[in-house]
């Protein structure tokens, strides 16, 4: 069945497959059963709502609402609106003295139910940043297990990392996104057990590479692209290793030579081979980046899932539809961001090892709660508010039916009390917007303010040496000024060491600015119909049919390349 977006006017299919799961989703009130109301916004609009709600890579100074020690906080001490989030530090948000039941407050059944859920949000405390057993990562969020990282996000078992995103089991990579088990390489993007590369992105086990990508088990190999088993290839041709090692010394510590190699990279990225989908060991299943799934549809960075729709970065998902960032068995979940183990959850954030929760936030170890944030081992909650199960499965039951008149049932937490600008979220990673178009679409916006650095000088990005070797120690206590953006930014001196050990020239661009253009590096989640441009077969791709990329199916890919 088409219907058509409340939000953006476009019509969008409701078909029989996500009907049949909505079904299977049921909170049990009594002898009230309820279940999840028929979209009304298009799956689009309701991830980028969804998703303004997690900030993975804008950290703030911030002051803890318990202690009043300073802290660094996803939140930013100035609210967007209304009062100020309350933060706390880890330890303090864990302490068993920390209850959330007692900001709990009674229901009014005549108020909007979002209204009064976020003035609760307002008042109850939130972690400053989500990190698990860190060792010296105070700049990190969505970490756990890291030792001396900097600016990293989602990321799991790194050493001395730096500015990125998606870090699993690494040493030594800076300024890179989508990283497995790899070590000692900058700029690269989508790599699974690489060394020592450089500006290299959609690659496997090589080692010793730059400007290059797709390379499977390669090494030594320069402007490369699609190459498997190869080594000293340029331009992907065979070069003697002397005069390989002679024309890599003369790239090596350049700004001005890189920038060149860069754009030499840039086009070796517009007329390579590409696969059309990155779908490996899978089943039926449609949209990019999916490993090990099977029936998963619409479906973005997906590993060990079966039976998903419109589900970003999913873990071991069974029967969630329209969530975003579920991770170790989450089952029957709905329009749900940010969860651990949830099991029956519909329209909420962060809510871990829980059941049967309906509106709730950063709930852990929960079951049966409806409107609540920041509870941890409660059962039968409201607003915060521990009631008999008696009361509880009598009252929720009519905080629904005013929702449904006032046509918030089925509606996720509107953007208007968002946590984060959208411009401050992963929405605008996925779906760059302007200021004037996300306000426009009722999303909040954070105008980025830079504190004046406390540095003896600052110079232009323009004026730095060319040569690394000219690049003297005392930069560490300089801020660079942003090529781009103006702003200003430091080096930290385990990455000016990085550098000077692999070669590579000072960035001259802000880490937010080089964060974006490595994101541009992955296409849009949006799925289109095309056909291979070797045997016309159509294909299913998130490359736009005028794109000028070259794109092959799968199996004439693998002809191909291999
Ligand atoms: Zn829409
Ligand atoms: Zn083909």
């Amino acid at each position: 069945m088409l219907k058509n977006c409340v939000q953006c006017s476009t019509s969008f299919d409701f078909g029989d497959a996500e009907r049949a799961f909505m079904k299977k989703v049921q909170f049990i009130f009594g002898e009230t059963t309820v279940h999840l109301a028929e979209p009304t916004q298009c799956p689009r609009c309701r991830m980028l709502i969804r998703v303004s709600n997690r900030n993975e890579n804008n950290l703030y100074r911030n002051t803890s609402a318990q202690s009043g020690e300073s802290i660094i906080s996803i939140y930013a001490p100035e609210p967007l609106w209304g009062s100020p989030y309350k933060v706390y530090t880890q330890e303090q948000w864990n302490a068993d003295t920390f209850d959330a039941t007692t900001f709990g407050c009674d229901v009014d059944l005549d108020k909007p139910f979002f209204e009064q859920f976020s003035s609760l949000s307002k008042v109850v405390p939130h972690m400053a940043v989500v990190t698990v057993s860190n060792e010296n990562c105070d700049y990190t969020t969505g970490t756990g297990y890291c030792k001396n990282c900097y600016l990293i996000n989602s990321s799991e078992h790194c050493i001395d990392c730096y500015y990125g995103k998606l870090y699993q089991n690494c040493n030594d990579v800076t300024d890179s996104a989508y990283m497995y088990d790899s070590e000692l390489c900058y700029e690269c993007f989508s790599m699974h057990g690489c060394t020592r590369c450089s500006f290299v992105s959609f690659s496997k086990n090589s080692h010793d590479c730059m400007f290059s990508a797709d390379l499977q088990g390669c090494k030594n190999c320069f402007l490369c692209a699609n190459l498997s088993q190869k080594e000293y290839h340029f331009k992907n041709q065979p070069l003697s290793k002397d005069a390989y090692e002679t024309m890599v010394n003369d790239v090596l510590g350049s700004h001005a030579t890189f920038e060149s190699m860069k754009q030499e990279y840039r086009a070796l990225l517009e007329r390579k081979i590409w696969k059309a989908a990155n779908i490996i060991q899978s089943e039926d299943c449609s949209g990019d980046y999916i490993e090990n799934s099977r029936h998963c549809h619409h479906c973005y960075d997906m590993t060990d899932s079966q039976d998903c729709g419109y589900v970003q970065v999913g873990v071991n998902a069974k029967d969630c539809w329209h969530c975003s960032n579920i991770y170790l068995k989450p089952e029957l979940c709905y329009e749900t961001l940010g969860t651990i183990e949830a099991y029956n959850c519909a329209y909420c954030l962060y809510v871990f090892h829980s059941q049967n929760m309906l509106y709730c936030e950063h709930c852990y170890s929960c079951l049966d709660c409806f409107g609540c944030s920041g509870l941890r081992r409660k059962q039968y909650c409201i607003f915060n508010k521990q009631y008999a199960k008696e009361e509880y499965v009598k009252i929720v039951p009519m905080i629904i039916e005013k929702m449904k008149l006032r046509k918030e049932w089925g509606q996720f937490f509107p953007p208007k009390f968002s946590s984060f600008g959208y411009n401050e979220s992963v929405a605008q990673e996925y779906a760059p917007m302007t200021k004037e178009d996300a306000t426009a679409l009722g999303f909040l916006w954070r105008e980025q303010r830079d504190e004046p650095p406390n540095v003896s000088r600052i110079i232009r990005a323009e004026d730095l040496p060319d040569r690394l070797a000219d690049i003297p120690d005392e930069v560490i206590d300089w801020a660079i000024a942003c090529e781009e953006s103006g702003r200003p930014f430091r080096i930290l001196k385990k990455e000016l060491e990085f550098y000077r050990s692999q070669g590579i020239p000072l960035p001259h661009l802000h880490p937010p600015v080089r964060y974006k253009k490595r994101m541009n590096m992955r296409n849009p989640r949006t799925l289109y119909e095309r056909t291979c441009a070797k045997c016309n077969n159509p294909i299913t791709t998130t490359f736009a049919p005028n794109r000028p990329e070259i794109v092959y199916c799968e199996k004439c890919y693998l002809k191909e390349v291999y």
